[in-house]
């Protein structure tokens, strides 16, 4: 079968590649589920391995099949598999339990392991093929409804983490009503975040570089969120205007404005930080005013990665939720498809070159 794969260590080593379709068999007692690959999603997190900067090959392979967005439908089941049957559509979670604690309870997303098991970006081969398989725990159904966008559920699952955490931890305060809330960053975590804030009744402000209108603004205030360009109005202002904020959800890529969101945050909130900087930068802060409002604020920051089963089972809920209360909204993300595994040129191209890219996925099969 074809698949999409990079040499890890060598920048720009993304190719086509010829590698045997996976069997049932591969799984044990009988739990496995062969599933045929419709459509997958690419990331920041492609780019960097692209770059050379992130991801490593399986043992015994010099290549790593990249793609941890995926969508699929199922083609065979093993023998005691229940829980989905051919034909079903489904999307694979992506990392795998390593040996912490955390990992044997089935949230290997908390792992304290130093390395991580992920599909498609570090260890284990990845969906961006015609076929793959995996041991049905880590499979979740998507109802036939959700097809269309089902390849945004990854992306969605990691906030559904981000936001479940902040809920969990705020309990903490017994009487918690989160009612305004700030999404640091407009591209896809933070339109989904958005989205995810919106669908739990919140006053959503959504910060962003660019100045409206442009599709991102014109999404965010579709779902009823406000779209504020940082050129018009600085965050700790945005903060004076908008806020007081129960909760931020910080999803730029930039590490300082997680300070600036340090400072936006209100008492009693709770900030979640998402983004993977992988850079050195350094700032000048006030620090002694940010750790003087945090203790004084009784504040909370946490940070996020990756998303296990749980989170991806809500992310599906939130999905079809979305397309009750927003037809059509989810679909506006899907702004760059690319036909066919042999076109992966055009799909780095779009990743890497493309302004106001929201999603940039491969079409590997008909839906
Ligand atoms: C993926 C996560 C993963 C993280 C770190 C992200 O792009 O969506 O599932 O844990 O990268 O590798
Ligand atoms: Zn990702």
């Amino acid at each position: 079968m074809k698949a999409i794969a990079v040499k890890p260590g060598t920048p720009n080593s993304v190719h086509l590649t010829e590698f045997p379709a996976p069997k049932l068999e591969e799984i044990p007692n009988g739990r496995g589920v062969l599933v045929r690959v419709l459509r997958v999603g690419v990331d920041g997190t492609d780019k960097e391995i692209n770059a050379a900067e992130y991801g490593q090959a399986p043992p015994g392979y010099d290549f790593l099949v990249i793609g941890h967005e995926g969508f699929g439908q199922v083609e065979a089941v093993g023998a005691n598999v229940t829980e989905v049957k051919p034909g079903d559509y489904v999307v694979a979670t992506v990392r795998r339990p390593g040996s912490s604690i955390y990992d044997l309870i089935g949230t290997s997303d908390m792992t304290t392991d130093d390395t991580y098991l992920e599909r498609g970006i570090n260890l284990r081969h990845g969906y961006m093929s015609q076929y793959y398989v995996d041991d049905v725990q880590f499979i979740v159904k998507i109802p036939q409804g959700l097809k269309k966008v089902g390849v945004l559920l990854e992306p969605t699952t990691v906030v559904e983490k981000g936001i479940a955490q902040a809920y969990e931890i705020q309990r903490r305060l017994r009487v918690w009503h989160p009612r305004r809330a700030a999404v640091m960053g407009a591209g896809t975590i933070g339109l989904l975040a958005t989205l995810v804030l919106r669908l739990r009744g919140l006053q959503v402000t959504t910060f962003g570089k660019i100045q409206k209108p442009y599709l991102n603004s014109d999404l965010i205030e579709a779902i009823g969120a406000t779209y504020q360009s940082t050129e018009d109005l600085a965050i700790i202002d945005g903060a004076k205007k908008y806020g007081p904020f129960d909760i931020i959800f910080e999803a730029t890529g930039f590490s300082p404005v997680a300070f600036d969101s340090m400072q936006a945050l209100g008492k009693n909130g709770v900030l979640v930080l998402s983004s993977v900087t992988g850079g050195d930068r350094r700032i000048e802060v006030p620090a002694d005013k940010i750790n003087l409002d945090f203790v004084l604020g009784n504040k909370v920051m946490v940070g996020t990665v990756n998303a296990n089963r749980e989170y991806f089972e809500m992310g599906v809920k939130d999905l079809a939720q979305a397309e009750a209360e927003y037809p059509g909204w989810l679909s506006r993300l899907l702004t760059h498809p690319v036909k066919g595994l042999e076109n992966y040129r055009e799909l780095f191209d779009k990743l890497t070159n493309t302004n106001g890219a929201i999603k940039v996925y491969c079409e590997v099969a008909e839906l």
